[in-house]
């Protein structure tokens, strides 16, 4: 197996994730995804799909097979019951919000993301954080960075919501313990490389995880079709951009030369991004993996109708705590302060990024079984699906 294996496999068969593990793990530093692309491509020497014996980047990648019942065997002892579908293995669930005014502030929903990495950071359980901020030439799109101070983490607060290759910025990453922050298909790509009889020596540096639920990513264009199609503004014109700014659940807002700032609704972005969405996004099985040491998602389980209505709820985080490790991270910073947390139930019905979730894979599981990735489950539940817009719809009604 080679090269030509994740290509036939995976590239071909559109299920690339963007995650970036096959180019953070190749042995022979053959594979880039370049900062315009999002999927790998390999050097000119490997045109004919052939490096060797190595089968790392398909070991890892988690485009078709998402590993999850293995990971989740090695890291709980057991899977998940059909019960756990979409919530996953966890401990203890929570509602929570960052202690510091900063970080609640500059956080897309209670902070609770930053305000653990920043915990972890000060309690000298990590070395760095990986976080997404932005390209400092073109600030419209989104970068993956290691942030080393609180400062840099808080920096990169915030959802973006565009599709960036992470995790090969761990490829020459100079700390010996990283946490990071990741999606549903990051995390299981780590999780994939800790399942290999010998991990590679990125995974060994990975010793946090936390994952924040996904509805969807979205390609780039999107971004700039709201800055150049809806704003009206020259991408060259862009000084800064954020998806979530101003009064919660935020807009979407840029900063332009004169420092004047453009924005749009949230729920606009919310339906204008349906549009610039890849296969392997729509037919994704997985909200949250289940298998980071945290899971964190908004307080709201609805920002659709909040911001279409205008209604203010709580800035707050829900928190799942996995793994003992995690536990012991969301107890720490709870003593110190640095989160405020309360015990509360997540309810998987009531949210509608993972109801939107549950249905495509639903539909695409029906109608294109064999060309999508792995569920977590031995089986599907039987689920009567409704179109997306109607499923936006029908949960964002005024109760
Ligand atoms: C594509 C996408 C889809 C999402 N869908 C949902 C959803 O359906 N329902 C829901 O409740 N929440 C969803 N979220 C997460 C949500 O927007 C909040 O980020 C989450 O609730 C955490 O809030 P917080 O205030 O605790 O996080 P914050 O304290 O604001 O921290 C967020 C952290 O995530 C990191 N980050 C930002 N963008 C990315 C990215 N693309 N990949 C990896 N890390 C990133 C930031 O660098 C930061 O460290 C989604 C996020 C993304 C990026
Ligand atoms: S990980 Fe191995 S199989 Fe994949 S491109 Fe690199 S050398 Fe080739
Ligand atoms: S899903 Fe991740 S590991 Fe698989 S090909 Fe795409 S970037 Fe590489
Ligand atoms: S929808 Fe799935 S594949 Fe796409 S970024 Fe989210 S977790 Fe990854």
């Amino acid at each position: 197996m080679t090269f030509s294996e994740l290509r036939r496999s995976v590239l071909d068969a559109d299920l690339c994730a963007s995650c970036g593990a096959c180019a953070a793990v190749c042995p022979e530093n053959v594979l880039t995804i370049g900062p315009d692309q999002t999927v790998p491509l390999a050097a000119p020497g490997l045109t004919d799909g052939t490096c060797g014996t190595c089968t790392l980047c398909t070991d890892v990648c988690p485009g078709r097979d998402t590993g999850v019942p293995a990971s989740e065997r090695r890291v709980f002892g057991r899977t998940r019951t059909a019960e756990e579908r979409w919530t996953g293995i966890f401990r203890h669930s929570y509602r929570a919000r960052a202690g510091a005014p900063a970080v609640h502030g500059a956080a897309s929903a209670g902070g609770a993301a930053t305000a653990l990495l920043v915990a972890a950071l000060e309690q000298g359980r990590i070395d760095a954080a990986l976080v997404v901020g932005r390209d400092p030439e073109r600030p419209w799109v989104p970068m993956a960075r290691l942030a080393d101070t609180p400062e840099q983490i808080i920096a990169c607060a915030q959802a973006s919501y565009c599709i960036t290759p992470n995790l090969q910025v761990l490829r020459d990453a100079p700390y010996e313990r990283i946490g990071m922050v990741g999606l549903a298909c990051q995390i299981e790509a780590v999780q994939k490389m800790r399942n290999l009889p010998v991990p590679p020596p990125v995974a060994e540096r990975i010793v946090l995880t936390l994952e924040i639920g996904c509805a969807s990513n979205t390609r780039r264009e999107g971004t700039e079709h709201l800055i150049e199609g809806r704003l009206g503004l020259p991408l060259v014109d862009v000084t800064g951009m954020k998806y979530r700014a101003g009064t919660y659940p935020g807009e979407f807002t840029v900063r332009d030369r004169e420092g004047a700032e453009h924005a749009l609704p949230f729920h606009e972005l919310v339906l204008e991004f349906k549009n610039f969405k890849t296969f392997r996004c729509l037919a994704c099985p997985d909200w949250w993996s289940g298998l980071a040491d945290i899971s964190i998602a908004d307080g709201d389980p609805n920002i659709f109708r909040t911001s279409r209505e205008g209604e203010r709820t709580d800035k707050a985080s829900a928190v799942l705590t996995r793994t003992a490790e995690g536990q012991a991270l969301l107890d720490a910073a709870v003593a110190d302060g640095s989160l405020l947390v309360t015990e509360e139930v997540f309810l998987p019905e009531e949210s509608l990024g993972l109801q939107r979730k549950r249905h495509r894979y639903a539909s695409y599981a029906r109608d294109r079984a064999g060309e999508i990735p792995t569920s977590p489950v031995a089986e599907e539940e039987a689920v009567d699906t409704l179109e997306d817009g109607e499923l936006i719809e029908l949960m964002s009604r005024n109760p």
